[in-house]
């Protein structure tokens, strides 16, 4: 895999499943429980929508979610959005934003706690914040995994969760 940029896709009861429960013990080789698509896959997507390989649920990429990865193709840190929160992984930061409260307020937060997200590149500003907002609401993130890899960071989202809990 080159060092690229992708979004990655799930179902989050197919993947809880199997990595909980093993449920799907036979699971054959070529079904993944996420799928990788990179810039150039991306409209396709739009046009094809994702479906689970196991339950055929259905991911309706909408107008927002195709444009959120060129918005955030070159930014230096990974996005994962979880149920509440949007976490924010690279190197230097492991940072939860909550969904639901306004950029301003989180900024204040962050900058109570000495990270000033206007001037970290590191992170995304306040306006980038409102994005991936905008984002985390155009779909059911208790049902769908969402995670944007950067490109830019050394490390995966994989390795940089499992150096916080070792
Ligand atoms: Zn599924």
């Amino acid at each position: 895999m080159s060092n690229k940029s992708r979004l990655v896709i799930g179902c989050r009861r197919c993947k809880e499943g199997y990595e909980v429960a093993n449920y799907f013990a036979d699971i054959p080789q070529h079904l993944n429980l996420t799928t990788s698509f990179h810039q150039e896959d991306i409209n396709a997507l739009f046009f094809e929508n994702y479906s689970c390989p196991f339950c055929h649920n259905t991911l309706y990429i909408t107008p927002p979610i195709i444009e959120f990865v060129s918005v955030f193709e070159n930014k230096n840190f990974h996005v994962k959005f979880e149920e509440y929160y949007i976490r924010i992984i690279n190197e230097q930061h492991y940072i939860g934003l909550p969904k639901d409260k306004a950029p301003e307020d989180i900024y204040i937060d962050l900058m109570n706690s000495g990270i000033d997200i206007e001037e970290d590149i590191t992170l995304p500003n306040t306006r980038e914040v409102q994005y991936l907002q905008d984002v985390a609401h155009e779909y059911d993130r208790n049902q769908w995994v969402l995670e944007f890899e950067s490109g830019n960071t050394e490390h995966s989202i994989d390795e940089l969760t499992k150096n916080r809990y070792k």
